[in-house]
């Protein structure tokens, strides 16, 4: 058993059973869920003995760091991980000044199926574990030894959050040891039953929501899962969702030239999310030879228009103008590369 696969309270039963006396169990925790330790024997304030014994019956590994992209020119960097059944997965470090955003997998693909995405285009991926979410969390904090106090997390990388629930909430109970929620983010494709769970925590993280299109029509056809939660209801349980003094839900918003990026567009987005405490932010779409031809990056003067327009109707925005872009930082883009390449290879041997 991986010892990071479990919450606070199951992990002090756990070694509650097997390690005396219990300011030991105490010390053990601070070393993983606080420090995120990946050895037993970095635990150096602990005998040789207790060490030995928790080796032989647990883990603490952290998926394997396979590459890391050159950072870019905002200082943001890739990882790609490998987890132990092989399975890849890719986390974003992205440093903005006085705090540092880590942008985290919650799945090794994603079955939601959004068509300008490329996790997406390769289709769905198992749940990760605990321990693979919070490895990569651990493991770039510590090479990029970032103060705990510094750390923002968001769960916007490869897959849906949200259809992990169970491994989320683990993972955020474990995070909120050494971080408020407040410096927590999850973003989700609109998983309505997931978002209400959501909205039951005691401890809630801030929710970001990814709207991209102000009709129907146009959600389903980029975003197919509106089928199933369409976006009335999905915007229904954005207004029951229980928001803390001063936290804001985010409205994601990923810009396609001439698809959902003219004024009027912002217009209605602008009625669509009226009356809900909410900002946006948009998101100028990144290209891949895996999505369609016709997904083009709008040009700077469209998203200018497009974000002026939101402003001048009362809309709080922000732009996501270049963080990672040469990094090929949107969700699945590196390991989309790793993919295409091994495919292109196997054809090569095959025709042999
Ligand atoms: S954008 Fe998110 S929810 Fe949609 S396919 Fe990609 S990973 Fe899945």
């Amino acid at each position: 058993m991986n010892l990071y696969d479990l919450a606070p309270a199951p992990l002090e039963r756990t070694l509650g059973e097997i390690v005396s006396p219990p300011f030991r169990v105490k010390q053990i925790e601070e070393w993983l869920h606080v420090r995120g330790v990946d050895s037993f024997d970095a635990m150096s304030n602990l005998p040789k003995e207790i060490r030995t014994q928790l080796a032989e019956r647990f883990t603490i590994a952290f998926p394997e760091v396979l590459t890391r992209t050159v950072p870019a020119s905002d200082g943001s960097q890739k990882y790609l991980f490998r987890l132990q059944d092989g399975q890849r997965i890719e986390s974003v470090y992205m440093p903005m000044g006085e705090r540092t955003s880590v942008c985290l997998s919650s799945q090794a693909g994603c079955a939601v199926g959004c068509t300008f995405c490329v996790t997406g285009f390769f289709g769905p991926g198992r749940n990760i574990a605990p321990s693979e979410m919070l490895g990569q969390f651990f493991t770039i904090r510590r090479e990029k030894e970032i103060p705990a106090e510094q750390m923002n997390v968001v769960f916007m990388g490869m897959g849906e959050p949200l259809l992990n629930f169970e491994n989320l909430v683990t993972t955020l109970d474990v995070l909120y040891r050494s971080m408020s929620p407040r410096r927590v983010t999850v973003s989700t494709s609109g998983i309505i039953p997931g978002i209400d769970d959501l909205a039951r925590l005691e401890r809630r993280p801030n929710l970001a929501v990814s709207i991209n299109a102000p009709d129907r029509k146009r959600r389903e056809e980029i975003m197919p899962i509106t089928a199933k939660y369409p976006l009335e209801e999905l915007m229904a349980s954005l207004r029951r969702f229980p928001l803390e003094k001063s936290r804001d839900l985010t409205i994601e918003y990923v810009l396609l030239a001439g698809y959902n990026d003219a004024a009027r567009d912002a217009v209605a987005l602008a009625k669509l999310i009226r009356g809900l405490r909410a900002k946006v932010n948009a998101i100028p779409f990144n290209a891949d030879p895996n999505l369609p031809d016709w997904m083009k990056r709008p040009n700077d003067t469209a998203i200018d228009r497009f974000v002026e327009t939101l402003v001048q109707h009362g809309v709080r925005v922000t732009v996501r103008r270049s963080k990672g872009r040469d990094i090929a930082a949107a969700c699945g883009q590196l390991r989309g590369k790793e993919i295409a390449k091994s495919r292109a290879t196997s054809r090569a041997e095959s025709s042999r």
